[in-house]
Protein backbone atom coordinates (compact mmCIF):
# COMPACT_ATOMS: atom_id res chain seq x y z
CA UNK A 1 0.00 0.00 0.00
CA UNK A 2 1.17 3.46 -0.78
CA UNK A 3 0.39 5.36 2.39
CA UNK A 4 -1.62 3.83 5.14
CA UNK A 5 -1.65 6.09 8.06
CA UNK A 6 -2.55 9.69 7.39
CA UNK A 7 -6.09 10.65 8.11
CA UNK A 8 -7.91 13.06 5.90
CA UNK A 9 -8.67 16.35 7.51
CA UNK A 10 -12.27 17.18 7.74
CA UNK A 11 -13.22 20.82 8.11
CA UNK A 12 -16.32 21.37 10.12
CA UNK A 13 -16.06 25.14 10.21
CA UNK A 14 -16.32 27.64 7.41
CA UNK A 15 -12.95 28.80 6.25
CA UNK A 16 -11.97 31.95 4.47
CA UNK A 17 -12.91 32.44 0.91
CA UNK A 18 -9.34 32.47 -0.26
CA UNK A 19 -9.16 28.72 0.23
CA UNK A 20 -12.01 28.30 -2.12
CA UNK A 21 -11.74 30.98 -4.69
CA UNK A 22 -8.19 32.20 -4.67
CA UNK A 23 -6.55 30.01 -7.28
CA UNK A 24 -4.86 31.95 -9.98
CA UNK A 25 -6.40 29.86 -12.75
CA UNK A 26 -9.81 31.00 -11.52
CA UNK A 27 -11.24 27.64 -12.48
CA UNK A 28 -13.00 27.03 -9.23
CA UNK A 29 -13.67 30.53 -8.03
CA UNK A 30 -16.68 30.88 -5.84
CA UNK A 31 -18.03 33.54 -8.15
CA UNK A 32 -18.12 31.23 -11.09
CA UNK A 33 -19.57 28.45 -9.04
CA UNK A 34 -22.37 30.51 -7.60
CA UNK A 35 -23.23 32.74 -10.52
CA UNK A 36 -23.96 30.10 -13.05
CA UNK A 37 -27.54 29.70 -14.13
CA UNK A 38 -29.18 26.77 -12.49
CA UNK A 39 -27.38 27.20 -9.20
CA UNK A 40 -29.81 26.70 -6.38
CA UNK A 41 -27.94 28.95 -4.09
CA UNK A 42 -29.32 32.21 -2.93
CA UNK A 43 -27.05 35.14 -3.72
CA UNK A 44 -23.70 35.00 -5.42
CA UNK A 45 -21.03 35.94 -2.89
CA UNK A 46 -21.15 33.26 -0.24
CA UNK A 47 -17.46 32.71 0.09
CA UNK A 48 -17.27 31.61 3.70
CA UNK A 49 -20.49 29.66 3.49
CA UNK A 50 -19.52 27.89 0.32
CA UNK A 51 -17.76 25.14 2.15
CA UNK A 52 -20.73 24.73 4.44
CA UNK A 53 -22.74 23.83 1.36
CA UNK A 54 -20.71 20.63 1.26
CA UNK A 55 -20.94 19.74 4.94
CA UNK A 56 -24.06 18.13 6.26
CA UNK A 57 -24.90 15.11 8.34
CA UNK A 58 -27.28 12.54 7.01
CA UNK A 59 -30.75 12.46 8.46
CA UNK A 60 -32.27 9.05 9.06
CA UNK A 61 -34.77 8.43 6.31
CA UNK A 62 -37.40 5.74 6.56
CA UNK A 63 -36.81 4.50 2.97
CA UNK A 64 -39.79 5.49 0.84
CA UNK A 65 -42.51 4.15 3.05
CA UNK A 66 -43.89 7.64 3.56
CA UNK A 67 -45.88 7.73 0.32
CA UNK A 68 -49.10 5.77 0.12
CA UNK A 69 -49.98 5.24 -3.53
CA UNK A 70 -53.58 5.53 -4.67
CA UNK A 71 -53.11 2.61 -7.04
CA UNK A 72 -51.28 -0.62 -7.09
CA UNK A 73 -49.99 -2.04 -10.35
CA UNK A 74 -52.91 -4.44 -10.61
CA UNK A 75 -55.38 -1.55 -10.56
CA UNK A 76 -54.08 -0.15 -13.82
CA UNK A 77 -55.85 -1.13 -16.98
CA UNK A 78 -52.86 -2.86 -18.49
CA UNK A 79 -52.44 -6.25 -20.15
CA UNK A 80 -51.64 -9.27 -17.94
CA UNK A 81 -48.29 -9.95 -19.67
CA UNK A 82 -47.07 -6.50 -18.65
CA UNK A 83 -48.37 -6.89 -15.11
CA UNK A 84 -46.42 -10.11 -14.90
CA UNK A 85 -43.21 -8.44 -16.10
CA UNK A 86 -43.62 -5.63 -13.57
CA UNK A 87 -44.02 -8.21 -10.81
CA UNK A 88 -41.02 -10.18 -12.12
CA UNK A 89 -38.94 -7.02 -11.94
CA UNK A 90 -39.78 -6.87 -8.24
CA UNK A 91 -41.85 -3.70 -8.29
CA UNK A 92 -44.47 -4.05 -5.62
CA UNK A 93 -46.03 -0.62 -5.36
CA UNK A 94 -45.90 2.38 -7.69
CA UNK A 95 -43.63 5.29 -6.86
CA UNK A 96 -45.40 8.67 -6.59
CA UNK A 97 -44.73 9.58 -10.21
CA UNK A 98 -45.84 6.16 -11.42
CA UNK A 99 -48.94 6.39 -9.27
CA UNK A 100 -49.88 9.72 -10.82
CA UNK A 101 -48.60 9.33 -14.38
CA UNK A 102 -49.60 5.86 -15.52
CA UNK A 103 -53.38 6.53 -15.41
CA UNK A 104 -53.37 9.78 -17.44
CA UNK A 105 -50.83 8.45 -19.96
CA UNK A 106 -52.96 5.32 -20.42
CA UNK A 107 -55.88 7.64 -21.18
CA UNK A 108 -53.80 9.19 -23.96
CA UNK A 109 -53.04 12.48 -22.22
CA UNK A 110 -49.88 14.50 -22.81
CA UNK A 111 -47.76 14.60 -19.69
CA UNK A 112 -45.19 16.78 -17.97
CA UNK A 113 -43.25 15.07 -15.20
CA UNK A 114 -41.11 17.33 -13.07
CA UNK A 115 -38.96 14.57 -11.73
CA UNK A 116 -35.33 13.61 -11.52
CA UNK A 117 -33.55 10.28 -11.67
CA UNK A 118 -34.45 8.02 -8.80
CA UNK A 119 -38.16 8.77 -8.85
CA UNK A 120 -39.04 5.82 -11.06
CA UNK A 121 -39.94 8.10 -13.96
CA UNK A 122 -38.67 5.58 -16.54
CA UNK A 123 -41.31 3.02 -15.64
CA UNK A 124 -43.86 5.84 -15.35
CA UNK A 125 -43.66 6.41 -19.09
CA UNK A 126 -42.63 2.93 -20.24
CA UNK A 127 -45.51 1.00 -18.65
CA UNK A 128 -48.38 2.90 -20.32
CA UNK A 129 -46.54 3.16 -23.65
CA UNK A 130 -45.72 -0.56 -23.73
CA UNK A 131 -49.37 -1.27 -23.04
CA UNK A 132 -50.43 1.03 -25.88
CA UNK A 133 -48.08 -0.47 -28.46
CA UNK A 134 -48.88 -4.03 -27.40
CA UNK A 135 -52.51 -3.30 -28.24
CA UNK A 136 -51.76 -1.41 -31.47
CA UNK A 137 -48.56 -2.60 -33.09
CA UNK A 138 -48.86 -0.16 -35.97
CA UNK A 139 -47.65 2.69 -33.74
CA UNK A 140 -44.09 3.65 -32.87
CA UNK A 141 -42.48 5.22 -29.82
CA UNK A 142 -39.45 7.50 -29.90
CA UNK A 143 -37.64 8.14 -26.63
CA UNK A 144 -34.95 10.81 -26.63
CA UNK A 145 -32.47 10.93 -23.75
CA UNK A 146 -29.45 13.18 -23.26
CA UNK A 147 -26.72 10.62 -22.66
CA UNK A 148 -25.79 7.22 -23.99
CA UNK A 149 -25.84 5.70 -20.52
CA UNK A 150 -29.31 6.99 -19.81
CA UNK A 151 -30.54 5.70 -23.17
CA UNK A 152 -28.94 2.33 -22.33
CA UNK A 153 -30.68 2.22 -18.95
CA UNK A 154 -34.04 2.96 -20.53
CA UNK A 155 -33.47 0.16 -23.03
CA UNK A 156 -32.57 -2.25 -20.23
CA UNK A 157 -35.77 -1.40 -18.40
CA UNK A 158 -37.81 -1.63 -21.61
CA UNK A 159 -36.41 -5.09 -22.34
CA UNK A 160 -37.36 -6.29 -18.86
CA UNK A 161 -40.90 -4.93 -19.12
CA UNK A 162 -41.47 -6.33 -22.63
CA UNK A 163 -40.20 -9.82 -21.93
CA UNK A 164 -42.15 -12.36 -24.06
CA UNK A 165 -44.36 -9.60 -25.48
CA UNK A 166 -42.75 -9.61 -28.93
CA UNK A 167 -42.09 -5.90 -29.08
CA UNK A 168 -38.94 -4.74 -30.83
CA UNK A 169 -36.57 -1.94 -29.96
CA UNK A 170 -33.40 -0.22 -31.15
CA UNK A 171 -30.78 1.90 -29.43
CA UNK A 172 -29.55 4.80 -31.57
CA UNK A 173 -26.61 6.40 -29.81
CA UNK A 174 -23.24 7.88 -30.68
CA UNK A 175 -20.03 5.91 -30.24
CA UNK A 176 -21.63 2.71 -31.49
CA UNK A 177 -21.71 1.07 -34.92
CA UNK A 178 -23.79 3.20 -37.28
CA UNK A 179 -24.40 0.52 -39.94
CA UNK A 180 -25.94 -1.79 -37.44
CA UNK A 181 -28.17 1.02 -36.19
CA UNK A 182 -29.22 1.81 -39.74
CA UNK A 183 -30.33 -1.77 -40.30
CA UNK A 184 -32.06 -1.75 -36.88
CA UNK A 185 -34.05 1.35 -37.86
CA UNK A 186 -34.95 -0.11 -41.27
CA UNK A 187 -36.62 -3.00 -39.45
CA UNK A 188 -39.13 -0.48 -38.04
CA UNK A 189 -38.84 -1.32 -34.36
CA UNK A 190 -41.74 -0.45 -32.07
CA UNK A 191 -39.44 1.53 -29.80
CA UNK A 192 -36.47 3.66 -30.70
CA UNK A 193 -34.39 5.03 -27.85
CA UNK A 194 -31.76 7.52 -28.87
CA UNK A 195 -29.50 10.43 -28.08
CA UNK A 196 -29.90 13.65 -30.08
CA UNK A 197 -26.65 13.63 -32.10
CA UNK A 198 -27.02 10.20 -33.65
CA UNK A 199 -30.78 10.56 -34.13
CA UNK A 200 -30.20 13.74 -36.08
CA UNK A 201 -27.53 12.02 -38.12
CA UNK A 202 -29.91 9.26 -39.15
CA UNK A 203 -32.69 11.73 -39.94
CA UNK A 204 -30.34 13.72 -42.17
CA UNK A 205 -29.29 10.53 -43.93
CA UNK A 206 -32.97 9.80 -44.63
CA UNK A 207 -32.78 6.61 -42.60
CA UNK A 208 -35.12 7.75 -39.85
CA UNK A 209 -38.39 9.62 -40.44
CA UNK A 210 -40.01 11.09 -37.35
CA UNK A 211 -43.47 11.35 -38.89
CA UNK A 212 -43.83 7.64 -38.10
CA UNK A 213 -43.74 8.32 -34.37
CA UNK A 214 -47.06 9.20 -32.83
CA UNK A 215 -45.64 8.70 -29.33
CA UNK A 216 -42.65 10.61 -28.11
CA UNK A 217 -40.82 10.95 -24.82
CA UNK A 218 -38.30 13.68 -24.07
CA UNK A 219 -36.41 12.52 -21.00
CA UNK A 220 -34.17 14.71 -18.78
CA UNK A 221 -34.83 17.78 -20.87
CA UNK A 222 -32.96 19.99 -18.41
CA UNK A 223 -29.78 18.04 -19.09
CA UNK A 224 -30.43 18.08 -22.83
CA UNK A 225 -30.62 21.85 -22.67
CA UNK A 226 -27.51 22.02 -20.42
CA UNK A 227 -25.49 19.96 -22.87
CA UNK A 228 -26.55 22.21 -25.73
CA UNK A 229 -29.06 19.99 -27.52
CA UNK A 230 -31.89 22.53 -27.41
CA UNK A 231 -31.84 23.21 -31.16
CA UNK A 232 -31.78 19.51 -31.95
CA UNK A 233 -34.75 18.97 -29.68
CA UNK A 234 -36.67 21.80 -31.37
CA UNK A 235 -35.75 20.31 -34.74
CA UNK A 236 -37.10 16.92 -33.71
CA UNK A 237 -40.32 18.45 -32.45
CA UNK A 238 -40.79 20.29 -35.76
CA UNK A 239 -40.66 16.96 -37.60
CA UNK A 240 -43.12 15.05 -35.45
CA UNK A 241 -46.65 14.33 -36.62
CA UNK A 242 -49.20 16.86 -35.37
CA UNK A 243 -51.37 14.19 -33.85
CA UNK A 244 -49.31 12.46 -31.24
CA UNK A 245 -48.93 11.72 -27.53
CA UNK A 246 -46.10 13.71 -26.02
CA UNK A 247 -44.43 13.02 -22.70
CA UNK A 248 -41.93 15.37 -21.16
CA UNK A 249 -39.63 14.84 -18.18
CA UNK A 250 -37.32 17.37 -16.59
CA UNK A 251 -36.07 18.06 -13.07
CA UNK A 252 -36.41 21.82 -13.58
CA UNK A 253 -38.32 24.25 -15.79
CA UNK A 254 -36.13 27.16 -16.84
CA UNK A 255 -37.36 29.66 -19.47
CA UNK A 256 -35.32 27.80 -22.11
CA UNK A 257 -36.92 24.53 -21.14
CA UNK A 258 -40.36 26.14 -21.32
CA UNK A 259 -39.54 27.16 -24.89
CA UNK A 260 -39.24 23.49 -25.73
CA UNK A 261 -42.44 22.67 -23.89
CA UNK A 262 -44.58 25.25 -25.64
CA UNK A 263 -44.52 23.52 -29.01
CA UNK A 264 -44.43 20.04 -27.61
CA UNK A 265 -47.39 19.24 -25.37
CA UNK A 266 -51.13 19.87 -25.71
CA UNK A 267 -53.36 20.16 -22.65
CA UNK A 268 -50.89 18.21 -20.52
CA UNK A 269 -51.29 16.68 -17.09
CA UNK A 270 -48.43 17.92 -14.89
CA UNK A 271 -47.02 16.02 -11.93
CA UNK A 272 -44.16 17.23 -9.79
CA UNK A 273 -42.25 14.91 -7.51
CA UNK A 274 -39.00 15.51 -5.79
CA UNK A 275 -36.49 13.08 -4.43
CA UNK A 276 -33.13 13.69 -2.89
CA UNK A 277 -33.16 17.39 -3.69
CA UNK A 278 -31.83 17.96 -0.22
CA UNK A 279 -29.72 14.81 -0.26
CA UNK A 280 -30.91 14.20 3.28
CA UNK A 281 -29.58 10.71 3.68
CA UNK A 282 -26.07 11.60 2.55
CA UNK A 283 -23.29 12.51 4.96
CA UNK A 284 -21.50 15.38 3.29
CA UNK A 285 -18.06 16.63 4.20
CA UNK A 286 -15.04 18.33 2.72
CA UNK A 287 -11.38 17.33 2.45
CA UNK A 288 -8.90 20.15 2.56
CA UNK A 289 -6.25 19.71 -0.13
CA UNK A 290 -2.85 20.12 1.47
CA UNK A 291 -1.11 20.83 -1.80
CA UNK A 292 -1.76 20.05 -5.43
CA UNK A 293 1.09 17.55 -5.43
CA UNK A 294 -0.43 15.67 -2.50
CA UNK A 295 -3.99 15.63 -3.76
CA UNK A 296 -3.75 12.14 -5.23
CA UNK A 297 -1.99 10.90 -2.08
CA UNK A 298 -4.87 12.22 0.00
CA UNK A 299 -7.33 10.46 -2.26
CA UNK A 300 -5.28 7.29 -1.97
CA UNK A 301 -5.44 7.51 1.84
CA UNK A 302 -9.20 7.69 1.67
CA UNK A 303 -9.59 4.85 -0.77
CA UNK A 304 -7.74 2.39 1.44
CA UNK A 305 -9.93 3.12 4.44
CA UNK A 306 -12.52 0.61 5.59
CA UNK A 307 -15.91 1.08 4.03
CA UNK A 308 -14.77 2.72 0.80
CA UNK A 309 -16.11 -0.27 -1.06
CA UNK A 310 -17.79 1.25 -4.10
CA UNK A 311 -16.55 4.73 -4.82
CA UNK A 312 -17.61 7.08 -7.58
CA UNK A 313 -15.10 9.88 -8.17
CA UNK A 314 -15.88 12.95 -10.22
CA UNK A 315 -13.37 14.93 -12.20
CA UNK A 316 -14.06 18.04 -14.20
CA UNK A 317 -12.34 17.27 -17.50
CA UNK A 318 -11.84 14.21 -19.65
CA UNK A 319 -8.12 14.81 -19.49
CA UNK A 320 -8.07 15.09 -15.68
CA UNK A 321 -10.14 11.93 -15.32
CA UNK A 322 -7.81 10.09 -17.67
CA UNK A 323 -4.75 11.19 -15.71
CA UNK A 324 -6.27 10.21 -12.39
CA UNK A 325 -7.21 6.87 -13.90
CA UNK A 326 -3.57 6.21 -14.80
CA UNK A 327 -2.39 7.35 -11.35
CA UNK A 328 -4.80 5.14 -9.42
CA UNK A 329 -4.27 2.23 -11.75
CA UNK A 330 -0.50 2.41 -11.24
CA UNK A 331 -1.06 2.42 -7.49
CA UNK A 332 -2.85 -0.90 -7.81
CA UNK A 333 -6.47 0.18 -7.39
CA UNK A 334 -9.20 -1.56 -9.33
CA UNK A 335 -10.48 1.43 -11.21
CA UNK A 336 -12.30 2.32 -14.43
CA UNK A 337 -13.19 5.60 -16.10
CA UNK A 338 -16.04 6.90 -18.23
CA UNK A 339 -16.01 10.13 -20.15
CA UNK A 340 -16.87 11.45 -23.59
CA UNK A 341 -13.68 10.28 -25.30
CA UNK A 342 -14.27 6.64 -24.47
CA UNK A 343 -16.17 4.47 -26.94
CA UNK A 344 -19.67 3.47 -26.00
CA UNK A 345 -18.65 -0.18 -25.75
CA UNK A 346 -15.91 0.73 -23.31
CA UNK A 347 -18.21 2.93 -21.23
CA UNK A 348 -20.80 0.17 -20.97
CA UNK A 349 -18.22 -2.43 -20.01
CA UNK A 350 -16.71 -0.24 -17.30
CA UNK A 351 -20.12 0.67 -15.94
CA UNK A 352 -21.11 -2.97 -15.84
CA UNK A 353 -17.97 -4.01 -13.95
CA UNK A 354 -18.56 -1.21 -11.44
CA UNK A 355 -22.20 -2.25 -11.02
CA UNK A 356 -21.09 -5.84 -10.45
CA UNK A 357 -18.36 -4.85 -7.96
CA UNK A 358 -15.53 -6.08 -10.16
CA UNK A 359 -13.86 -2.69 -9.78
CA UNK A 360 -13.85 -0.61 -6.61
CA UNK A 361 -13.64 2.81 -8.19
CA UNK A 362 -15.36 4.51 -11.08
CA UNK A 363 -14.04 7.84 -12.33
CA UNK A 364 -16.40 10.00 -14.33
CA UNK A 365 -17.08 13.42 -15.75
CA UNK A 366 -20.46 15.02 -15.06
CA UNK A 367 -22.01 14.46 -18.44
CA UNK A 368 -21.00 10.82 -18.70
CA UNK A 369 -22.47 10.06 -15.31
CA UNK A 370 -25.70 12.03 -15.26
CA UNK A 371 -28.69 9.89 -14.50
CA UNK A 372 -26.69 6.77 -13.75
CA UNK A 373 -28.45 4.27 -11.59
CA UNK A 374 -25.81 2.24 -9.78
CA UNK A 375 -26.81 0.29 -6.70
CA UNK A 376 -24.94 0.58 -3.39
CA UNK A 377 -22.40 3.30 -4.13
CA UNK A 378 -20.81 3.85 -0.70
CA UNK A 379 -19.00 7.13 -1.46
CA UNK A 380 -19.09 9.92 -3.97
CA UNK A 381 -15.87 11.91 -4.07
CA UNK A 382 -15.70 15.27 -5.79
CA UNK A 383 -12.02 15.26 -6.66
CA UNK A 384 -12.73 18.44 -8.61
CA UNK A 385 -15.50 20.83 -7.65
CA UNK A 386 -18.64 20.68 -9.72
CA UNK A 387 -19.55 23.77 -11.73
CA UNK A 388 -22.90 24.40 -10.11
CA UNK A 389 -24.74 23.42 -6.98
CA UNK A 390 -27.22 21.55 -9.18
CA UNK A 391 -24.33 19.48 -10.50
CA UNK A 392 -23.22 18.87 -6.93
CA UNK A 393 -26.63 17.54 -5.96
CA UNK A 394 -26.75 15.35 -9.07
CA UNK A 395 -23.31 13.97 -8.33
CA UNK A 396 -23.86 13.13 -4.71
CA UNK A 397 -27.28 11.69 -5.48
CA UNK A 398 -25.46 8.67 -6.94
CA UNK A 399 -24.98 7.49 -3.36
CA UNK A 400 -27.49 7.22 -0.55
CA UNK A 401 -30.04 5.68 -2.89
CA UNK A 402 -32.92 3.37 -2.10
CA UNK A 403 -33.14 4.49 1.51
CA UNK A 404 -29.47 3.75 2.24
CA UNK A 405 -27.10 6.24 3.84
CA UNK A 406 -24.19 7.38 1.69
CA UNK A 407 -21.18 9.64 2.02
CA UNK A 408 -20.08 12.50 -0.20
CA UNK A 409 -16.64 14.08 0.16
CA UNK A 410 -15.59 17.21 -1.67
CA UNK A 411 -11.96 18.21 -2.16
CA UNK A 412 -11.50 21.86 -1.41
CA UNK A 413 -8.31 23.66 -2.47
P1 LIG B 1 -35.61 5.94 -12.48
O1 LIG B 1 -35.94 7.18 -11.72
O2 LIG B 1 -36.64 5.60 -13.51
O3 LIG B 1 -34.20 5.98 -13.04
O4 LIG B 1 -35.65 4.71 -11.44
C1 LIG B 1 -34.79 4.66 -10.36
C2 LIG B 1 -34.65 3.25 -9.80
O5 LIG B 1 -35.83 2.86 -9.12
C3 LIG B 1 -34.39 2.17 -10.85
O6 LIG B 1 -33.41 1.29 -10.33
C4 LIG B 1 -35.71 1.45 -10.96
O7 LIG B 1 -35.54 0.11 -11.36
C5 LIG B 1 -36.25 1.56 -9.54
N1 LIG B 1 -37.74 1.56 -9.50
C6 LIG B 1 -38.55 2.27 -10.28
N2 LIG B 1 -39.83 2.07 -9.95
C7 LIG B 1 -39.84 1.20 -8.93
C8 LIG B 1 -40.88 0.59 -8.14
N3 LIG B 1 -42.16 0.85 -8.34
N4 LIG B 1 -40.51 -0.25 -7.17
C9 LIG B 1 -39.19 -0.53 -6.96
N5 LIG B 1 -38.17 0.01 -7.65
C10 LIG B 1 -38.47 0.87 -8.63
Amino acid sequence: MYQQSRNFRSYKKPVHGSHFGGRSSGRFTAGRFSNRPGSNRPGSRLLGQDINMFIKSAVEVSSDESYTPHNNFNDFNIVPALKQNIADKGYIKPTPIQDQAIGPILEGRDFIGLANTGTGKTAAFLIPLINKIYKDRTQGVLIIAPTRELAGQILEELRAFTKDMKLSSALIIGGANMNRQISDVRRNPHFIIGTPGRLRDLIERDVLALDNFSNIVLDEVDLMVDIGFINDVKYFISMLPKVRQSLFFSATLSPKIREVLNNFVTDPVTVSVKVQDTAENINQDVVKVESREKKVDQLHDLLIKDGFDKVLIFGRTKHGVEKLHRDLDSRGFKVGAIHGNKTQGHRQRVLQSFKQNEIQILLATDVASRGLDIPNVTHVINFDLPETYDDYIHRIGRTGRAGKTGTALTFIE
